[in-house]
């Protein structure tokens, strides 16, 4: 048996997000509604995986784990690696996938390069569809569109468990046949969910992803189960009282949640 455990569910800023006064924000601020910490999950078969390093990572893993996917360069994906280096963690060879690109990112520039330098972190280079196997899982990177002006690309995971499979899927462009394939393919599905519709930001075609209303249209037929992740603070998603809310969850969808677990 292995397990999923959600530990973030907002977009790259997490909720509250900095410079915003809006009423998600200022009411996690406030803390009448809940933090949302950046979206990742770990993975629990005989050893503990953590996916994407997030600037939260020291509130959302007590203790260092035996491995780190990375899916992509952006600022909730990446920015807490330097927390397993010499003035946190200080971990000793720590295993961390991640694309031959980002791998080089990492490798060459300050701040991380230190990490790779004094042998904090171990990277090791995953290509889409090379199968990374564990104790009882394995998890199969596979590059998605998103942002076509990250050159070190961005990674989904699959991850397949004794019993059943998962997808990690928490930016992508749009959902596109392929990706929409993928949602189908397995049982469980962690999808990006960033904004509930296209009106939510002024600069929305500069951060281009599907909106929730429009993948619950394409996928309103599957047998997977879908859970939102990854939610920007003007997601009305993030209020569990709201008509979206109300709307997404009579539609048979749901949103992740933080402590959420998931049996693979
Ligand atoms: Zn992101
Ligand atoms: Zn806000
Ligand atoms: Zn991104």
């Amino acid at each position: 048996m292995s397990t999923v455990e959600i530990l973030g569910t907002a977009q790259d800023a997490g909720v509250p997000h900095l410079g915003c006064r809006c009423d998600t924000c200022e009411s996690a601020r406030e803390g009448t509604r809940p933090t949302r910490y950046a979206s990742a999950v770990l993975l629990e078969d005989a050893g503990r995986y953590l996916f994407d390093a997030t600037p939260d990572v020291r509130f959302q893993i007590p203790d260092v784990p035996d491995g780190v996917f990375l899916t992509h360069a952006h600022l909730g994906h990446l920015a807490g690696l330097p927390y397993f280096g010499s003035e946190s963690a200080d971990t000793d060879g720590l295993p961390v996938y991640a694309t031959p690109g980002l791998g080089d990112v990492i490798r060459d520039n300050d701040p991380l390069r230190s990490l790779v330098s004094d042998r904090h972190v171990d990277l090791r280079s995953i290509t889409d569809g090379s199968a990374v196997h564990l104790e009882s899982t394995s998890v199969t990177p596979i590059r998605v569109d998103h942002r076509e002006s990250l050159s070190t690309g961005t990674l989904a995971y699959r991850v397949d468990g004794p019993n059943r499979s998962l997808l990690y899927m928490t930016d992508v462009d749009s959902l596109t046949p392929r990706a929409e394939s993928l949602v189908r393919d397995v049982d469980v599905a962690l999808l990006d969910g960033t904004f509930w519709s296209g009106d939510e930001i002024d600069r929305v075609e500069d951060v281009p992803h599907p909106t929730v209303r429009s993948s619950m249209n394409a996928l309103a037929d599957v047998d997977t189960e879908v859970r939102f992740t990854h939610l920007n603070h003007t997601n009305p998603l993030c209020d569990p009282a709201s008509d979206a809310r109300a709307e997404l969850e009579s539609a048979g969808f749901r949103v992740a949640e933080r402590g959420d677990t998931v049996e693979l």
